[in-house]
């Protein structure tokens, strides 16, 4: 008997570890391929065209942006050199979050490294404050929020997507005298579709819940000077906490919430995401505030995205190619099946020099799976006209299920 082969100090068997590569092997093989692409400002990347960058308004290619980043490494460096509460702290950062805090009508902001980090040390903390608070979470909401909210220890109840009267059934069942948290999206990062924004904002008050809406993806792309949705909507006042990313609009690197002083302190305070990890470099804070500036000015962006979606939209239900929701520039052509949708985004690249990633469970539930289509302001018209005709010519090729086989109206 080979006893290395049995046995590892840990305990664990040569045959589990058998079972646990082939375990690895298979999550692995239901991601999709990522092809190197980084777009030029043309939208393309040698020969490629982009169409799933969530640079939508091309701000990573501003050349304001660039310059600002640019002197700002010229005299600062690269680097930012700690936490932002050990010498980490710079000028920028303290703008940025003066201008952000200004953009939502808020006392305060507050940076993260990633939007991801920003929704996951958010609400591990206000979730959490007073302990016996109550959250209520929609069924669709980004993975980072999931994951600070069960940093928090709260209870949690989840609505379903968008179901303002299953929200309201919740909020009625529940302790009238406890603490309660609505959290939810603006813009639905995988679906696209934008939330009853004033009827949860009435439940809220209705039951005196405080809210925090995460609009990562309507930062720079809605409302009046960016400001999101809930701005657009002329709402953003009540809801609690806005949060948002530097990454997708901005073009940048970086999370904020912006919101009451009080409750900004409390997670600048107490946040682990926050405190304990080394904070953005000031050339990156310098290009964001640039960004932000820049498109609080500028509507010319905006509206590029705004007609490429509508064209898009169009032009998809004229192919009958179902896709989730026409309210916002995410568009996300439905599949519901992992192979096909892979086979789909290869060959779209392959023939077409065009690349829009397959969308895979974890980020969609298994047979959900979609083409999340990003038009862009790199985007003209005729990218938009070949786009389409392109992906007709694979939903046929590949027998994928029409808007009318699945009797799906957007
Ligand atoms: N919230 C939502 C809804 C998102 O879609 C994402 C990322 N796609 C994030 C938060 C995290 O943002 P970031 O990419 O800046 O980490």
């Amino acid at each position: 008997m080979n006893l290395h082969l049995e046995s590892y100090s840990t305990g664990v068997t040569a045959k589990e570890l058998a079972e646990r590569r082939r375990e690895f092997l298979e999550i692995g093989r239901r991601s999709g391929h990522f092809p190197s692409a980084s777009a030029r400002q043309d939208g393309v990347d040698s020969q490629i065209s982009v169409w799933c960058s969530n640079d939508y308004l091309g701000m990573g290619q501003n050349p304001q942006v660039i310059e600002a980043m640019k002197k700002t490494i010229d005299t600062h460096g690269v680097g930012s050199g700690g936490s932002r509460n050990i010498g980490g702290t710079n000028h920028y950062h303290v703008l940025l979050e003066a201008e952000l805090a200004d953009l939502h009508g808020k006392e305060a902001a507050l940076l993260f490294t990633s939007g991801y980090t920003a929704n996951d040390g958010s609400l591990s903390v206000l979730a959490g404050t007073p302990k016996d608070t109550i959250v209520f979470s929609d069924e669709k909401n980004h993975a980072s929020i999931i994951d600070g909210l069960r940093h928090s220890g709260a209870q949690k109840h989840i609505f379903r997507h968008n179901d303002v009267a299953h929200l309201a059934e919740l909020l009625a069942a529940a302790p009238a005298d406890r603490p309660k948290l609505i959290v939810l999206e603006s813009v639905y990062s995988m679906s696209g579709d934008i939330a009853p924004l004033a009827e949860i904002a009435e439940l809220a008050r209705r039951y005196d819940a405080t809210t925090y809406i995460d609009e990562v993806h309507a930062v720079g792309m809605y409302g009046p000077q960016g400001a999101g949705i809930a701005a657009r909507e002329g709402i953003a006042d009540q809801f609690t906490v806005v949060m948002g990313t530097l990454a997708k609009g901005y073009g940048t690197v970086g999370g904020y919430i912006a919101g009451p002083a009080a409750l900004v302190d409390a997670v600048r305070t107490l946040s682990r995401a926050f405190v304990f990890t080394t904070s953005l470099p000031p050339a990156v804070a310098a290009g964001a505030l640039e960004a932000v500036r820049y498109l609080r000015n500028s509507d010319v962006e905006r509206k590029v995205l705004a007609e490429n979606a509508q064209l898009l939209h169009r032009l998809l239900d004229e192919a009958d190619i179902p896709f989730i929701s026409p309210d916002s520039h995410i568009v996300s052509a439905f599949i519901g099946d992992d192979e096909t949708c892979k086979q789909a985004s290869r060959l779209l690249f392959e023939r077409h020099g065009i690349y829009v990633q397959s969308i895979n469970a974890p980020s969609v539930p298994l047979g959900q799976e979609i083409l999340r289509i990003a038009p862009s302001t790199v985007h003209g018209r005729e990218d938009v006209e070949n786009f389409a005709e392109a992906l007709r010519g694979i939903w046929k090729e590949l027998n994928i299920p029409t808007a009318t086989d699945r009797n799906w109206l957007s």
